[in-house]
């Protein structure tokens, strides 16, 4: 599924994000850059020990923030390491650390000349985010930066890794799309 925004596309897909051709891929990555579990671990182990060396030098990053390193060995040519909120009662600030999450990524690409990036389901694996919540603000951020950002992006792609997942993005998506259909 996909929404044009201005001149940039938003897309849904399901599948692996170490695997996309694009310029910049995201990563859900902990403060301490150090590596983990799920998207964090695939994507190190798909792009080799050069991301990590990078990670080590920048030493780490705070929640809601994001950092710039190579792709390594992948094919994207930039990892844009994001730290999501882990989800506690949603009444800590979670909501909002996450848009920071998805804003900064944006910015940090932007900065950096990037045309194309894919980003995962920041936060609801491991971090345990509500999907719907959390696709909610994913796809309202994204699509707001799109609308007021200067920036020269011309796809934005949200790989989405189980059905379930892809499915409740889709939803989300669709809902979003008949609201600003009148704008
Ligand atoms: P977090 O710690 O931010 O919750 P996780 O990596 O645990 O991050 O999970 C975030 C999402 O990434 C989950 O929906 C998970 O299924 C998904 N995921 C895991 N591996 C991949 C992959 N290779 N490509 C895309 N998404 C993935």
């Amino acid at each position: 599924m996909k929404i044009t925004i201005g001149d940039t596309v938003l897309e849904l897909v399901q599948g692996d994000i170490t695997q996309q051709n694009v310029e910049a891929i995201v990563n859900a990555a902990n403060s301490s850059l150090a590596g983990g579990g799920g998207v964090d671990g695939a994507i190190h182990r798909a792009g080799g020990p050069q991301i990590m060396t990078e990670c080590r030098a920048i030493g780490g990053c705070p929640t809601g923030e994001a950092r710039i390193t190579s792709g390594g060995n992948l094919k994207a040519r930039h990892v844009i390491h994001a730290v999501g909120p882990i989800y506690n009662n949603g009444v800590s600030g979670e909501a909002q650390l996450l848009a920071n999450a998805y804003r900064n990524s944006l910015k940090v690409a932007v900065e950096n000349g990037v045309r194309s990036i894919a980003f995962p389901s920041l936060s609801t694996g491991a971090y345990r985010y509500p999907v719907r919540d959390a696709a909610g603000i994913a796809l309202q951020t994204v699509a707001a930066f799109l609308k007021d950002e200067p920036h020269e992006l011309q796809l934005v792609r949200f790989v989405l890794f189980d059905g379930k997942t892809f499915g409740t993005y889709g939803t989300i998506l669709r809902a979003f799309e008949s609201q600003t259909a009148g704008e």
